[in-house]
């Protein structure tokens, strides 16, 4: 049976939690246990696909076609372990599968309530499909102390007496503020939300402190004392240089052995962290540096490029170099208040990650005319491929009217909404109206490979699976002049129907993918595609 690690965060949130669960999980992974991370959100979204990335940052596609929080990236890119729908679950989704229930009669005669029905369906979820796992870590979003919250402290407490004594563990995520005026480090806001979590019935077992400065010995003392932890569990967590330095940070400050100890295991010898000092190495020791231009949506908020922002780092890891990110909002260049030139041609590469919507778009299918003029490499993915036909069709095959639908209605649709399309599980369908909610392309589709083209060679392979997230297609009508104008479509779905790569042959590199590669790429696995874009970074940098 698995054993539980339950993660809940106390004082303020954007304590890291997530970041601390993916690290524990990959150092219990380094000491050869069987892993997986689960993610219970409390808001009442049945998941994050709706929301704006503004408000909640990147949505993470799982290969099962799951929209989820962006943790689960995180635990993906710490673990390896691919993640899916039933690792992530929102109120919302509990909320509406009650209420299902209800309507359907399955609970007739019963009057259904908090509990036991919500937390039965949360308990349920947290059980799910573990059976071949040694550790299931589970965390908690929000803050302890949040109405919405509420529901799933207390099934972790039940949980936690059904699972029996050492077959789980609590480990509260707080914050141990420094006050410059005083000149220390004060602990009474973990005191109060350790008690207040105590006091749902839930007593934490390791206690995970971030902090600023080093926490002394006294004060690890006195939090131990009044918050019923042994000292060795109380856990100092300073602010890391890397997030990729965090599972050795907290290995040396010893977060592992603490949570095994909590589950009264003896830890057998150290665990094997080659992986991740290899990958410090090269981030602390880059033998050059490449700047990379994304025109985005909205750079104003990194975490809405978060598993991007990540892959372009891990391509720097696979060529011993440093990615500087140079953020640039599309918009400017439609305004006339920038001059394209002035802002990309610093750029060694330049790439447009996915979006939704018209805005920024003109901008965007300028950067991708840059690119191809002044053979920089050129990345576009999702939307940023679908820009790259737009402006191949525009400017190389005489389309000037050429768009997409998703601008409103057009005569040359090079992307449009295609209604039927087959996935694993037979023919789907959508409708050109229908709800935005879930009604996209999503998850993990395979692609054949032209033999002969470039991208083949990158991947070395000619058949490929990767996760998609979009409603619109490029229009294979278009296919022999965007081919004339140069733009070669060199990945397709199996069936051939659906563009999935366009690639310029006669361009030092110039891709376009349809899917999302950032969403599999692995700092001790960097994604071909991004290791291949940098590798051609660096190329471009020695030119200029
Ligand atoms: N908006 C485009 C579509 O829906 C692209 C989506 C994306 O880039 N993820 O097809």
């Amino acid at each position: 049976m698995a054993r539980f690690i339950f993660i809940t965060g106390g004082v303020v949130s954007s304590l890291g939690k997530g970041l601390m669960a993916a690290s524990l999980a990959a150092l219990l992974q380094a000491r050869g246990y069987r892993v997986r991370i689960r993610k219970f959100d409390p808001y009442l979204n049945v998941d994050p696909g709706t929301m704006s990335p503004y408000q909640h940052g990147e949505v993470y596609v799982t290969d099962d076609g799951a929209e989820t929080d962006l943790d689960l990236g995180h635990y993906e890119r710490f673990t390896g372990v691919a993640a899916r729908q039933s690792d992530n679950v929102t109120s919302g989704r509990i909320y509406q599968q009650i209420i299902q229930r209800e309507r359907r009669g399955d609970y007739l005669g019963a009057t259904v309530q908090v509990i036991p029905h919500v937390t039965d369906a949360i308990k349920a979820f947290a059980l799910a499909e573990t059976d071949d796992l040694d550790f299931v870590l589970c965390e908690i979003g929000g803050t302890v102390g949040d109405i919405e919250s509420l529901p799933f402290i207390e099934a972790i407490r039940q949980l936690r007496n059904d699972l029996g004594r050492g077959n789980s563990v609590s480990i509260h995520v707080t914050l141990v503020p420094y006050i410059a005026a005083a000149g220390e480090l004060k602990t009474k806001p973990t005191q109060h939300s350790v008690r207040e979590l105590a006091a749902l019935g839930v007593q934490p077992d390791v206690l995970v402190c971030r902090c600023e400065q080093p926490l002394p010995a006294s004060e690890r003392a006195k939090i131990a004392l009044f918050c019923n932890v042994p000292k060795e569990a109380v856990i100092p967590a300073l602010d890391a240089k890397s997030i990729y330095a965090v599972p050795v940070q907290y290995h040396e400050e010893g977060l592992d052995e603490a949570v095994l100890n909590a589950f009264g295991i003896e830890p057998a010898g150290e665990p094997n962290l080659a992986r991740w000092t290899d990958i410090m190495d090269r981030l602390t020791n880059p033998e050059g540096e490449v700047t990379v231009g994304v025109v985005g949506k909205y750079v104003g908020l990194q975490d809405a490029y978060k598993s991007l922002n990540e892959a372009l780092v891990h391509g720097g890891i696979a060529n011993k170099v440093k990615v500087n990110i140079r953020w640039i909002d599309a918009e400017v260049f439609e305004h006339g208040d920038s001059d394209i030139a002035a802002s990309l041609e610093p750029c060694h590469a330049i790439l447009v990650p996915g979006a939704f919507g018209e805005r920024g778009a003109e901008g965007k299918i300028a950067s991708v005319k840059f690119a191809r003029e002044r053979n920089v490499p050129y990345f576009g993915i999702c939307f940023g491929m679908q820009m790259a036909c737009v402006e191949g069709a525009r400017n190389l095959a005489g389309i000037e009217k050429a768009s997409s639908t998703e601008f409103g209605p057009t005569d040359e649709p090079i992307v449009g909404i295609i209604t039927e399309w087959m996935s694993a599980e037979g023919v789907q369908k959508r409708e050109a109206g229908g709800d935005l909610g879930g009604t996209m392309r999503l998850g993990a589709y395979p692609a054949k490979l032209d033999g002969n083209s470039v991208v083949s060679s990158i991947y070395g392979a000619t058949e490929i699976s990767e996760r998609h997230r979009h409603r619109y297609e490029v229009n294979t009508g278009y296919r022999e002049s965007l081919e004339k104008g140069g733009l070669v479509f060199s990945g397709m779905s199996p069936d051939g129907m659906l563009p999935e790569i366009v690639e310029r042959p006669d361009h030092p590199w110039f891709v376009g993918v349809q899917f999302h590669p950032e969403l599999k790429s692995k700092p001790f696995d960097p994604h071909p595609l991004f290791a291949s874009f940098i590798a051609a970074a660096v190329r471009q940098s020695r030119l200029v």
